[in-house]
């Protein structure tokens, strides 16, 4: 508990159970984060806290924002976030949804299917498109399975059809599980992606973006690794 957390009980007496958020930690986590990857842009995973406060702190920080509905989108816009830095993250999308945020001035959106690339060709004309690769989960305490991404191969393929279907071929994404505890994790998600960017560099398609996704373990005093290891493993 912080010190503000701990005078705002004494103060106020809200009534249990409730959910207390410091944004001063928010922010010093943000900060650091920042300096710990000094060569990457920040997304907040709005589904972590979408409340207003919140996406507030963070898009006067500077934060991006990855959203996973067209509700997170209109909550990310209604602090002042910048369309241009929005990404719709989801790779199952509505297509209505996709036009209603394309509409919006969101151009960023991932996909892992071939389905989802033709709603995206139809409802978001000329968009920068991010495959989702699948990646081993193991040693995640809370591994995602299966449930997103597609092979390196069909990534290839998909991003190359993208370009043939008026879309921006524009980078992978990958998620190795939350809290993950091994640090190869990130080495062989990353070592994959850069296959990709080899291969289609070779075929004349050069990537911009690489998604690393979330992972970085919360400190539960379960033998977590620190972050600083985490993300000095990520950059070496
Ligand atoms: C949830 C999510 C994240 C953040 O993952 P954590 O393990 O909570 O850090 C990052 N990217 C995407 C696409 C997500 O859905």
């Amino acid at each position: 508990m912080t010190p503000k957390i701990e005078e705002f009980l004494v103060r106020h007496r809200p009534e249990t159970p409730c959910l207390l958020f410091d944004l001063d930690i928010l922010t010093g986590n943000y900060n650091r984060l920042r300096a710990a990857l000094p060569s990457a842009e920040i997304y907040y995973a709005v589904k972590a806290n979408p409340s207003a406060p919140v996406l507030q702190t963070l898009a006067d920080l500077g934060s991006k924002f990855d959203a996973a509905s067209l509700a997170e989108i209109d909550r990310c816009l209604s602090v002042g976030a910048d369309p241009a830095d929005i990404a719709f993250g989801n790779t199952i999308k509505k297509q209505n949804d996709i036009a209603a945020a394309y509409g919006l001035g969101v151009r960023a959106f991932t996909f892992d299917s071939a389905q989802e690339l033709e709603k995206l060709s139809i409802a978001a004309p000329g968009a920068k498109v991010v495959a989702r690769l699948f990646v081993d989960n193991d040693g995640a305490r809370w591994p995602l399975g299966a449930k997103f991404g597609c092979s390196a191969e069909a990534a290839c393929d998909l991003l190359i059809a993208a370009a043939s279907m008026g879309l921006q071929p524009h980078g992978i994404a990958f998620h190795v599980g939350s809290q993950q505890t091994d640090l190869a994790r990130w080495d062989i998600a990353i070592g994959q992606a850069a296959m990709i960017f080899t291969e289609l560099r070779m075929r004349g398609i050069e990537l911009v973006l690489l998604n690393i996704g979330g992972g970085i373990p919360v400190p539960y005093g379960q033998d977590e690794p620190d972050e600083a290891d985490v993300t000095h493993s990520i950059q070496v």
